[in-house]
Parts: C-alpha cells; sequence; structure tokens
C-alpha cells in the first residue's frame, strides 16, 4: 500500500511557498489536504469580547474556499470539518490509514496548545505529527543569534538580521497533487453558523478585502506595480498613509512574507528602490520581531502586567467607558471615526491603531488587555504575536521600554490630523 500523508492547513492557506505542502507530496503517493473550523476560535473570551468577528470570519472563509477551488481546479479537493483538531485528525488518520500528518508549528499558547494535543493523539496511533515553521520572512535557524538571545531592541534585531541573515528562495508551487479519493469532502459552514456572538451576524461588514491566495497574489502585483503611479498621483500622501495592506492575507498565510520580499526585489529591479518597498520590509521585519519574541518570552506577552514587576494590575471589568470606546462613541472625533472604521472595515492603519490603544490605556484608564483583546475579535489581520506585542508596547508593558515610553496620545493626534481633517486620514 503507498503512503498517504495528511496536511492540515491553518494559517498557511496557499499552496505558494509552502513547504510543508511540498514536503508532504514528496515523502507519499497521496495527499489529504484538510481545514478544521475549530469552535473555540469563536468562543467569547473573558475580557468582554469574541475571540473572531464577523468581518475576520467572512475574510477565512473567503481564504477557505480560495484554497478548496486551487485544489478541485488539480483534480482533488480540500476536505472541510468542523470541531477539535485532536479529536478529528486520529479519526481521519485510522479511517484512512494515513502515514504522516504534515502541519505548521504556530507561536501563541492556545495555538501550540492544539498541537500538542493533536501529537499526543497521534503517538498513541504511533503516527508522526510533522512540524514547519513557514510563517516568518527570516527562518529562526538563519538569525545571527539563538532565539534566547535575540535583542528585546527592536532597532538592534533589524539591524544585525539584515546584515547577517539571507532570505531563503520561496519553495515552488506545486502543480499536481495525487489525492487520497474520498466521497464526501464536507461543507465549508455558513457566516451564521461560525459566529457565537449573536450581535455579530447584525452587523454590516464593508470590507473591500477578499480573502484567498488569488487575491492576496493580485493585490501584491497591482501595489508594486501600480504603485508607482498611485504615488505620482498622490504627491501629498504622508509616509504613515503609504501602506501596502498586505496584513490579512499575511496573517492567515494567504501570502507568503518571502514571496513578498522576492517579488518586491523584482519590482525594484524595474522600478529602482522605492521608499514604499522600503516600509514593506520594515513592517515584515516588526512581524518577524513579535513572533520571535513570542517564541522568546511565550505568555507574558497576553498577562495585564506584562514584562513589569511592579505588582501593577488594573480591573478587567466591562464599563461604559469601554463600551463607548468600542463603539466609537468616546466624543473624541479621530478616536471615534477611527474606532467606526475599524468596526466596519476590520482594518486600520498602524498609526490609527497606535492612537486608539494610546487613547485606551493612557486617557481612560483601562487595562490594555480589553483592548487588545477588542482588536482580536474586529481585526481582519489579526495574529496574536502582532496584535498582543504591540498593544503590550503601547501599554508600557512590553520588553522593549524605550518603545513602550514612546506612545504619547496628544503627539499621535497632531500626527495623525495636523489641521483637524481626521476624516482623510483614516481612510482605510
Ligand atoms: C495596537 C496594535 C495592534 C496591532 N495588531 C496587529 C495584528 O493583529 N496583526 C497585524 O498583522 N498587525 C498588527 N499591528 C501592526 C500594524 O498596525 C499592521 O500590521 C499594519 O497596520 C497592517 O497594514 P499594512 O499591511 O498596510 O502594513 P505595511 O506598513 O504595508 O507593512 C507590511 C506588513 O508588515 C507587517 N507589519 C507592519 N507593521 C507591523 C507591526 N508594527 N507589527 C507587526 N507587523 C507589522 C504586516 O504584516 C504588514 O502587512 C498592530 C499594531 C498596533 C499598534
Amino acid at each position: 500500500m503507498g503512503k498517504k500523508n495528511l496536511v492540515w492547513f491553518r494559517n498557511d492557506l496557499r499552496l505558494h511557498d509552502n513547504e510543508m505542502l511540498v514536503e508532504a507530496i514528496s515523502k507519499a503517493d497521496e495527499i489529504l489536504p484538510v481545514y478544521i473550523f475549530d469552535p473555540r476560535q469563536f468562543e467569547q473570551t473573558p475580557y468582554h469580547s469574541f475571540k473572531t468577528g464577523a468581518t475576520r470570519a467572512k475574510f477565512l472563509i473567503e481564504s477557505v474556499s480560495s484554497l478548496q477551488q486551487v485544489l478541485q481546479q488539480m483534480g482533488g479537493n480540500l476536505l472541510v470539518l468542523q470541531g477539535h483538531p485532536e479529536e478529528l485528525l486520529p479519526e481521519l488518520v485510522e479511517k484512512y490509514e494515513l502515514t504522516e500528518v504534515y502541519h505548521h508549528r504556530e507561536v501563541a499558547s492556545e495555538e501550540t496548545a492544539v498541537s500538542v494535543k493533536v501529537e499526543d493523539a497521534l503517538w498513541k496511533l504511533k503516527v508522526n505529527l510533522k512540524h514547519f515553521i513557514g510563517h516568518t520572512l527570516y527562518n529562526k535557524e538563519d538569525l545571527p543569534f539563538p532565539i534566547k538571545d535575540i535583542p528585546d531592541v527592536f532597532t538592534q534585531f533589524k539591524k544585525k538580521t539584515e546584515r547577517d541573515a539571507v532570505v531563503k528562495p520561496c519553495f515552488t508551487t506545486p502543480t499536481s497533487i495525487t489525492f487520497v479519493s474520498l466521497e464526501d469532502w464536507g461543507e465549508i459552514p455558513e457566516l451564521a453558523e461560525l459566529l457565537q456572538d449573536p450581535a455579530a451576524s447584525m452587523l454590516k461588514i464593508k470590507t473591500d478585502f477578499k480573502g484567498g491566495e488569488q487575491e492576496a497574489l493580485a493585490h501584491l502585483h497591482e501595489y508594486l506595480h501600480a504603485g508607482e503611479g498611485m504615488m505620482l498621483a498622490n504627491a501629498t500622501l504622508k509616509k504613515h498613509e503609504i501602506v501596502s495592506k498586505l496584513s490579512a492575507w499575511l496573517a492567515l498565510g494567504c501570502l507568503s512574507p518571502r514571496e513578498v520580499y522576492w517579488k518586491m526585489k523584482e519590482a525594484e529591479a524595474n522600478y529602482g528602490v522605492k521608499p514604499y518597498f522600503h516600509q514593506i520590509i520594515l513592517g515584515l521585519l516588526w512581524r518577524d520581531y513579535y513572533r520571535f519574541m513570542f517564541k522568546k518570552y511565550g505568555n507574558t506577552f497576553f498577562k495585564p502586567q506584562g514584562f513589569r514587576k511592579d505588582g501593577f494590575s488594573l480591573r478587567l471589568e466591562n464599563t461604559a467607558a469601554l463600551q463607548n470606546w468600542k463603539e466609537g462613541q468616546t466624543g473624541q472625533p479621530l478616536v471615534d471615526a477611527c474606532m467606526q472604521e475599524l468596526n466596519t472595515t476590520g482594518y486600520i492603519n498602524q498609526i490609527a491603531r497606535q492612537l486608539v490603544a494610546t487613547y485606551l490605556v493612557k486617557e481612560l484608564g483601562l487595562n490594555w488587555v480589553l483592548g487588545a483583546a477588542y482588536f482580536e475579535e474586529q481585526l481582519i489581520d489579526y495574529c496574536p504575536a502582532s496584535n498582543w506585542g504591540n498593544w503590550a508596547a503601547v501599554a508600557g508593558v512590553g520588553n522593549d521600554q524605550k518603545l513602550s515610553n514612546s506612545f504619547d496620545f496628544e503627539k499621535l493626534l497632531k500626527f495623525l490630523d495636523p489641521k483637524g481633517t481626521f476624516a482623510q486620514v483614516v481612510r482605510a
């Protein structure tokens, strides 16, 4: 009997630059690709919010559908299930006599805990769970320092990494796959089936982002190749407004950071070095930095006191002030505009995120964890390391104290809206 490998897709919903998939194909005669909607990802949190709101859930459904369609075009399919991976994957292994299970390792505790449970359950069946690390621009083993010695100061991490590490080439996109044959490939759930917040399905989603690998690659192409015209046409654009808006696809792995890097290098060869190319790389380095910091420090980023040692704590109760902030009803016009934008589109840019986060922490005096948890629900590009890492920095409980001290609400306000014409600034 031939070897059959299960490929467990999670936040890696793509065919391009996917080492896990390439390896699984090369080591087996047949492949069973699987995606599992885990109800725990949609649950209520202890912080008066839900883990996934309507906008990101919709984007996730689109991304899974897109992967399914590509696999169907290759003559196969994607098995779509709902439930707990640690129960479903061993059942599949037994039922279809699978040889190994391939997956990408995550860095945050809830995701790694699921991997551990899956690994334990598979171990009882004497089946191996293979781990891959494909989420970062730089591979962990290519960094000029072991994880425990990665500098806490971002500028040092950036300087040394750019000087001493190389970005690996992308893995080739598979053009043919032999699939395990199944009768029932399951169904992608409707949005309302996934959402556990009764209020969420009433919301109007007004996002321009559409999930999926094809959309991601098209958006990247457009940004890199039409960008020059866009910059010339918008000579008034400020530095913080020149953003790629690639984050949602990067977060779900519809797009690989290495693909962004190498496509950007190609564009650079055509158009020369552009400041907005540099901006993307800077962003990707920040993204790597927070992921590696999570690897280094684990759960500290989720704790209200973070890296502080002075017993700092604030209450975690639901208050009118928190509710007003969430709804964009604080009375501070720019904060309110940003929050309303976030609530309807799932996206606001970096400075707008810093502004509303600083407002919650410094002006309202609320516990930052409540804000971070609300961002987790609302952001279309939510990823644990980037969200909780950035929030901890804004709240002054992060690992880089210099960075943590740099957030000032009035300065951010002036920077974002020097003439009081905020509606232009927060357009996404
Ligand atoms: C309070 C707060 C919460 C945040 N939560 C998230 C989150 O959950 N998910 C997320 O992807 N980003 C988060 N960010 C970082 C940043 O705001 C977004 O990545 C960025 O606004 C996405 O827009 P873009 O794709 O146009 O970014 P660009 O400026 O074009 O950057 C390119 C890519 O680099 C990455 N990136 C850029 N800046 C950062 C940063 N500071 N930290 C980590 N990655 C970065 C993103 O993947 C982004 O797509 C947060 C920032 C703050 C202040």
